[in-house]
Formats: structure tokens, C-alpha cells, sequence
């Protein structure tokens, strides 16, 4: 399933979507993300079922992703994002 972390206000969306079939939970966006943005729990939230551990985005972060990822978003140029090169499993992306 696709797990939306994030928030829309009058200058956009922001939400990082976490594709959890994708996800390993490998732990590899943890360290990548200059802002901890993520984290790996061993119990799926949204899916109780679920055996593997699973990458969602912290709850101090979800409400400030705008700022959070400022620094690797600037205005002028659109680099690889960290988080979504360190998973090779494809399971992160952006909605902005
Ligand atoms: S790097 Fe990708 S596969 Fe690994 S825990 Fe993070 S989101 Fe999941
Ligand atoms: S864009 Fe940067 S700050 Fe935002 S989640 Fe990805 S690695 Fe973290």
C-alpha cells in the first residue's frame, strides 16, 4: 500500500509517499536523511498483518516537511534526493 506522510497548506502539498510492498525495511533511508526524517518500526501501523519492519516518516517531521527537506530541495536546481537514492528498492517518493 501506499503510506502518505505529510500535509497540504496554501502553498502546496507535501507528502512523502512510502510504497510499504516496496519497502524492505532495510533501514537505508534512516542515515541518508539529513533531516531524520525516517524511521524504521518493526510493526507496520497501517497493517497489523504485516511481518517485516517497515520505513515511515517520524511524527516530529510530518508536520514540517517543507522545511525539513529545504535542504536538499533548493529553489534554483532539483539535485537526487538522498532518501530516494539510498533505496534501492524504489519504495520512497515525493509529492513536491
Ligand atoms: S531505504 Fe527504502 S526499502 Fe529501505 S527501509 Fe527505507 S524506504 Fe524501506
Ligand atoms: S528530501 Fe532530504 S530531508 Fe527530505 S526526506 Fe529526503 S533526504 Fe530527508
Amino acid at each position: 500500500m501506499l503510506a502518505n506522510y505529510g500535509y497540504k497548506d496554501g502553498s502546496g502539498e507535501f507528502f512523502i509517499t512510502i510504497d510499504t510492498d516496496r519497502c524492505n525495511g532495510c533501514g537505508d533511508c534512516v542515515p541518508a536523511c539529513p533531516a531524520g526524517a525516517f524511521e524504521v518500526a518493526e510493526e507496520d501501523p497501517n497493517d497489523p498483518l504485516r511481518e517485516e519492519p517497515v520505513a515511515l516518516i517520524g511524527e516530529a517531521q510530518r508536520k514540517k516537511l517543507k522545511y525539513a527537506c529545504a535542504q536538499c530541495k533548493p529553489a534554483s536546481s532539483r539535485p537526487p534526493l538522498p532518501c530516494v537514492e539510498a533505496c534501492k528498492a524504489g519504495a520512497i517518493a515525493h509529492s513536491w
